[in-house]
């Protein structure tokens, strides 16, 4: 698996103009190793994989980074990158440029005595497609998602705080195997439902709000993204009203992804139809994003982005309409794109429910 990704990334190489990659984040140092651990960097030459890192991974290192040879540095990362590149007689080094800092850079640039090339998303462009494996942990981790729902709904009543409904969330997804929770969980409920990313507060629940719940797990690495908006009582014909046009836009937007789209195609699908409503103001955000190691990853499905949607991906479809005053309604799946058309992930119901 990590083999195959290798050869994909080295296929980039000359058009790039390096003889080898330094690899420093963290989620592309996971999907091209395996290697979980916080601390260490790779660098993939045309036939050498190394990790280099310190004692404390050492054993982790081994155990999950097979593919890899392992180098510990004691003193200096920097120094030990330079003898292995020296030692390789590497030229041309890509680093990652959106992911070193302006003082890393004129570290590493001063330091190692190569041609320090920048290199923009090359990693996170292949990771645009999941494969298999990965499809099957995202998957696990929308089904934590599911339950968390299911389990959530028995806990909303008046009284109850934003953050005290995020916190049984939470602590549910780890006792169903998750690492964490995929982000900050947003519960936003009554006119805090017009932030479209307002985290958990100290908001007591009351009768008549309407709640927006957007959260997620991480298993074994992988995220899952999804938000679901209830009522405490029964909604008024105002908040259904809302919820239905929310739904309707989402709906159709899921019916029309596949392979062959473009990102804004689905994305204008969608806004039209919130506009066409008269709420075209109040859908301020994009319409959804990749989602795998991170919960943030290409493509994006925005008005602007003209990515065209190929079997493998995994987005989110998320519109919402935003009130000031008055609250919102948003809600979220996440759906794989497959050779003929799509496979929604997110099972959780979608009617409006009335939590009583
Ligand atoms: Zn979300
Ligand atoms: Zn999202």
């Amino acid at each position: 698996m990590f083999r195959k990704r290798l050869s994909r990334l080295r296929e980039h190489f000359s058009q790039e103009g390096i003889d080898a990659l330094l690899i420093s984040s963290n989620s592309n140092r996971v999907y091209l190793s395996g290697f979980q651990g916080t601390s260490g960097c790779l660098i993939i030459t045309s036939d050498e994989q190394i990790l280099v890192t310190d004692f404390r991974y050492l054993n982790q290192a081994k155990s999950e980074a097979t593919d890899y040879q392992i180098v510990l540095f004691k003193t200096s990362l920097l120094e030990k990158i330079n003898d292995l590149l020296k030692e390789r007689q590497i030229q041309t080094l890509g680093f990652e440029s959106q992911h070193l800092t302006y003082e890393q850079y004129h570290k590493y640039k001063s330091q190692l005595e190569v041609d320090f090339i920048p290199v923009s998303s090359l990693v996170e462009k292949l990771r645009k497609h999941k494969d298999p494996a990965e499809i099957e942990k995202v998957k696990n981790a929308v089904s934590v998602a599911d339950k968390t729902f299911e389990h959530i709904l028995g806990f909303i009543k008046p009284g109850v705080t934003e953050r005290e409904l995020a916190a049984e969330m939470e602590y549910f997804m780890r006792k169903e195997g998750a690492g964490g929770p995929s982000f900050d969980t947003i519960i936003a409920s009554g006119f805090r439902g017009a932030l479209p990313h307002g985290t958990a507060s100290d908001r007591a629940i009351c009768p008549g709000d309407l709640i927006v719940m957007d959260y997620g797990a991480i298993l074994d690495g992988y995220c899952s993204d999804i938000t679901r908006t209830v009522v405490v009582g029964t909604a008024t014909s105002e908040q259904r009203k809302i919820y239905d046009i929310v739904l309707e836009a989402q709906t159709e937007a899921l019916g029309f992804v596949e392979p062959g789209r473009k990102c804004c195609e689905i994305d204008a699908l969608a806004r039209d139809i919130i506009a066409g409503h008269g709420f075209g103001e109040n859908f301020g955000h994009g319409l959804g994003h990749g989602v795998g190691l991170e919960v943030h990853e290409k493509p994006s499905v925005n008005p602007r982005n003209q990515d065209i949607l190929e079997p493998g991906m995994v987005i989110t479809v998320e519109p919402g309409i935003y009130i000031d005053g008055w609250g919102g309604v948003r809600i979220e799946d996440m759906v794989l794109v497959t050779d003929k058309g799509c496979e929604i992930l997110t099972q959780s119901p979608k009617e409006l429910i009335e939590v009583s």
